[in-house]
């Protein structure tokens, strides 16, 4: 008797999840791809290379973040910048940059290691492939383009409704964000894509506020 009731009890949970399912009441899925859900700001996602403001490379091919890599999945080349062409601000650009996306674990210390914030990371996550070479990504496929926005396996016309998968979101450096040492130790966020356009974060207002103060 025990275990009937016991059954009973058992089966009108499962019946009334299900009801309030079906009537969408209590939905938790989506029609994937159809809908997605909106990632968080800080989802790791696949990796961009970043340009300045004036298309320029961030990247200087130091490889730090190779060497910061746990996963050993970084392969960078540096080359000196030709002087009356250069492609970065610096002595050096990134010439070869590869990430193997099946050995990455998207812990995102390569964008933390990046002295110049040239690598952050997206919110594209649909990199499955037929074959293990194209999983292995070149700098073509990292580098933004030069209006700004991210290389991605999408046509345009599907991203429409999807533009937060084109969001850049990543660790901006844990150290001194921007090269300015009131930043030392403060934790930031890029929170668009593009050529360094972000907005600050609202502490960085009020440390930008009171460094005015000091200096008036
Ligand atoms: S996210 Fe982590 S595992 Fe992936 S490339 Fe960067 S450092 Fe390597
Ligand atoms: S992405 Fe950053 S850390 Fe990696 S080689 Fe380029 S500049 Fe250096």
């Amino acid at each position: 008797m025990g275990l009937i009731s016991e059954l009973v009890k058992g089966l009108r949970v499962t019946g009334g999840t299900m009801l309030r399912t079906i009537t969408g009441r209590e939905l938790v899925t989506t029609e994937y791809p159809h809908e997605m859900r909106e990632k968080p700001q800080r989802f790791h996602g696949r990796h961009v290379l970043n340009r300045y403001p004036d298309g320029m490379e961030k990247c200087i091919g130091c490889q730090l973040c190779a060497g910061a890599c746990p996963a050993d999945c970084i392969y960078v080349r540096g080359e000196d910048n030709d002087p009356d062409n250069p492609t970065s601000p610096g002595e050096r650009y990134g010439y070869v940059y590869e990430i193997n996306m099946l050995r990455c674990i998207f812990c995102g210390l390569c964008v933390e290691a990046c002295p110049t914030e040239a690598i952050t990371m997206t919110h594209l996550f649909e990199m499955s492939t037929t074959n293990h070479q194209d999983a292995i990504y070149t700098k073509d496929e990292l580098l933004m383009k030069s209006d700004g926005s991210v290389p991605h396996m999408f046509p345009d016309d599907q991203l429409a409704d999807h533009d937060e998968l084109l969001t850049a979101d990543g660790w901006v450096r844990a150290t001194s964000t921007s090269g300015v040492a009131a930043y030392q130790g403060v934790q930031m966020w890029q929170g668009t894509p593009g050529p360094a356009s972000w907005e600050p974060e609202p502490s960085q207002d009020i440390r930008d506020a009171m460094s005015e103060d000091d200096d008036g």
